[in-house]
């Protein structure tokens, strides 16, 4: 059985590409760092729409942690594998550079560079082994691509995952393993909950913040099979906005 895992899937877009892999017939497991009352949220809306989903509580930048769950897992699903990885856990700590404190600086980074790393190192050899049309997807920021002020630590780790997707994306294409980077704009969710939207709204051309049913949709297609010609591309959705 082939398996999608979706890290920081407790909450906004990670429980939405969740319910969208689910219906799609995909069994998940939800990865989340601490808040298992959502993290169950996202298991009850899955199962009451007729999907098989799972938890699987990890914190990304504890490389025990995440070695530890993934094994035992696997001992608990010997027949199963990990086919689809979403890398979606991401915190944002801004602030202007020359008054960052080193724990913003080094945890943004942490939760989004050194996570991908733990859980894709974990996963990979799986899936390349199966040669069965892996899919990694990498959830950038449009960020990571022009650079925010107030945003040099998420702007870094973002810019370098998408570097690492494009990297990855050449080891693993002989192994029909694809690997994409989504870069969403503003979209509503927790991690924009403290944002002025009615002024930031007027920067994107749709006059809007996305859905994270939208990115979800994204993702959902990156996990198809018709998508298994795409590989290491950065693929925005902003509702226009990019200079
Ligand atoms: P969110 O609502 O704040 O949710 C964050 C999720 O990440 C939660 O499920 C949280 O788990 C999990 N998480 C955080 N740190 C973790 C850790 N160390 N280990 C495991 N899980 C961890 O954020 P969101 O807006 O949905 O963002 C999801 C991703 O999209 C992030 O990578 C973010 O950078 C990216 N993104 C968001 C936007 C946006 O406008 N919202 C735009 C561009 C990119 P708990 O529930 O247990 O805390």
């Amino acid at each position: 059985m082939k398996y999608a895992l979706v890290t920081g899937g407790s909450r906004g877009i990670g429980r939405a590409v969740c319910i969208k892999l689910a219906s799609m017939g995909i069994p998940v497991i939800i990865n989340y760092q601490s808040n298992s009352e959502a993290a169950l949220e996202t298991q009850r809306l899955i199962v009451d729409a007729g999907g098989r989903a799972e938890l699987m509580q990890f914190d990304v930048t504890d490389e025990a942690a995440v070695t530890n769950a993934l094994d035992n897992w696997e001992n608990e699903h010997p027949d199963d594998y990990i086919a689809y990885l979403v890398n979606n856990a991401g915190i944002r700590k801004d602030s202007m550079m020359f008054m960052m404190p080193d724990s913003d600086w080094h945890s943004v980074i942490d939760t989004t560079l050194n996570g991908f790393f733990y859980v894709t190192r974990r996963v990979l050899p799986k899936m390349m082994r199966r040669r069965h049309g892996g899919r990694i997807i990498n959830m950038a920021s449009l960020s990571g691509l022009k650079g925010l002020p107030g945003q040099t630590n998420y702007s870094a780790a973002k810019a370098a995952l998408i570097g690492a997707t494009k990297s990855l994306a050449q080891e693993t294409a002989q192994r029909a393993v694809s690997v994409n980077a989504v870069a969403p704009g503003f979209i509503e969710s927790d991690m924009t909950k403290d944002l002025d939207e009615e002024e930031l709204k007027k920067l994107v051309p749709m006059n809007r913040f996305g859905k994270p049913e939208e990115v979800a949709a994204l993702v959902g297609f990156l996990c198809t099979d018709e998508s298994s010609y795409i590989t290491g591309q950065v693929i925005g959705i902003n509702g226009g906005l990019y200079t």
